[in-house]
């Protein structure tokens, strides 16, 4: 163990291999390691959105809609392969949203983000289009676009173009503990090696405060909540290429997308979960979810529909408001241990993880002077 990393980096969900990218190309030495292979929790479980987050603008989230449009833009401009805009449609639905309100958030939505090549939104006639899939009382609407994504590619991506960057990224390799020793961190890993570092961060998404707590042995101040949030797959819905968000009465909204050319993708739900360990959906939510879909669909779906579901654990900075209302944004914790910074890493989106991992770069550049180049990922395509 005689060389010492610049970074070295818990989890390679989106952020984690994202900041692994931004750091190995401006010249810095970085080790990443996983408890499981890389982008396989969170950044493979989520709605597979890069989106600006309509919904937020109700809770006032101006500034994290403009980053996320912006952001947006860019993922879309370097990763065209794996990812495609898509229409969506909200009917407009009697007594949950009044229609100035919807009209005046899309035109919020529309321009927040500055210049876009992304088609703007416009009200919408149900009765020329999609009456076929929508129940006829939905007469009007509104149509909107954002980006679908394949997410655990997308983290795959940066993990590899880190890797071509000489980053060491090791997969299935639990961090057990990381202390200071001689003024370096030294991180034990379950494979028995360890590794020096002169940076720690801790990206380790809906296992921060667990991974702080037990093997870094740091009382984190930070409150999360975690909210489990599950999707269910039935086989395709309707044949045109058109995304859904329907409002529930509860004001929440569901989307349902196509998903991989054969199915429809419905999701999500929102549920308060104790624990990071992920235990997948749960009756109550497949039947919030198919309840949902057919008070909008003309086709009726049932549980024996559900070809596959799966579910992920959102990391939530608590900010003692409901579940569906608790912020996105990311927040950066950064500690300062014997003179050695260690950097934990609260929420985030996956539409945001690059401007994410450029922030972290700029924040740790006192403690990085070799950081060889300025930001480069907006401009350089992911392969
Ligand atoms: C249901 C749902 C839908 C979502 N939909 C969207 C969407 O459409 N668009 C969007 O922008 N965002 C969406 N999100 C948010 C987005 O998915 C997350 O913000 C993002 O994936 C979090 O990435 P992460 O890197 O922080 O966490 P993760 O992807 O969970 O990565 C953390 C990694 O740390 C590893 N780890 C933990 N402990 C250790 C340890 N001790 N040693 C080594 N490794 C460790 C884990 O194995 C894991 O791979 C959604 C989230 C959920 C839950």
């Amino acid at each position: 163990m005689s060389k010492i990393f610049d970074l070295f980096i818990i989890g390679g969900g989106i952020n984690g291999a994202g900041i692994a990218r931004d750091a190995a190309g401006r010249g810095l030495s970085v080790c990443l390691a996983d408890k499981g292979e890389i982008g396989g929790a969170t950044s493979s479980w989520s709605t597979k959105l890069v989106h600006g987050g309509l919904r937020y603008l109700e809770n006032y989230e101006f500034k994290l809609v403009r980053e996320s449009l912006k952001e947006r833009e860019i993922v879309y401009k370097i990763a065209k392969h794996i990812s495609k805009p898509i229409p969506f449609i909200i009917p407009y639905a009697d007594k949950i949203r009044p229609a100035w309100l919807i009209k005046f958030g899309l035109f919020l939505y529309d321009n927040l983000g500055g210049k876009s090549n992304i088609p703007k939104s416009k009200k919408f006639d149900l009765t020329k289009k999609y009456s076929n899939i929508l129940k006829e009382k939905y007469k009007t609407g509104f149509q909107y676009f954002d980006i679908q994504i394949d997410d655990k590619k997308l983290t795959k991506l940066n993990a590899q173009d880190a890797k071509r960057n000489n980053a060491k990224i090791l997969e299935y390799n639990k961090v057990k503990k990381a202390e200071i020793i001689n003024n370096e961190w030294v991180i034990s890993l379950q494979n028995g090696k360890k590794i020096k570092s002169k940076v720690l961060i801790n990206a380790s998404g809906p296992w921060i405060n667990e991974t702080l707590n037990k093997n870094i042995k740091i009382k984190s101040k930070k409150k999360i909540r975690l909210v489990k949030g599950s999707h269910i797959i039935t086989k395709k819905l309707y044949k045109e290429n058109v995304a859904f968000t329907f409002q529930n009465t509860d004001k929440r909204i569901i989307f349902v997308l196509p998903y991989k050319g054969k199915f429809s993708l419905i999701g999500t739900t929102e549920v308060e979960v104790k624990s990071p360990e992920n235990k997948g959906i749960s009756k109550k939510e497949i039947s919030y979810l198919i309840n949902s879909v057919n008070n909008y669909l003309k086709k009726q779906i049932r549980t024996k529909d559900i070809v596959d579901t799966y579910s992920g654990i959102r990391p939530l900075i608590e900010d003692f408001n409901s579940a569906s209302k608790v912020t996105r944004d990311y927040v950066f914790d950064l500690k300062i241990i014997k003179k050695l910074p260690l950097l934990n890493i609260y929420g985030g989106k996956l539409t945001t993880y690059r401007k994410l991992s450029e922030k972290v770069l700029v924040d740790l550049k006192r403690f990085l002077p070799k950081t060889k180049k300025g930001p480069w990922t907006h401009k350089k395509k992911l392969f």
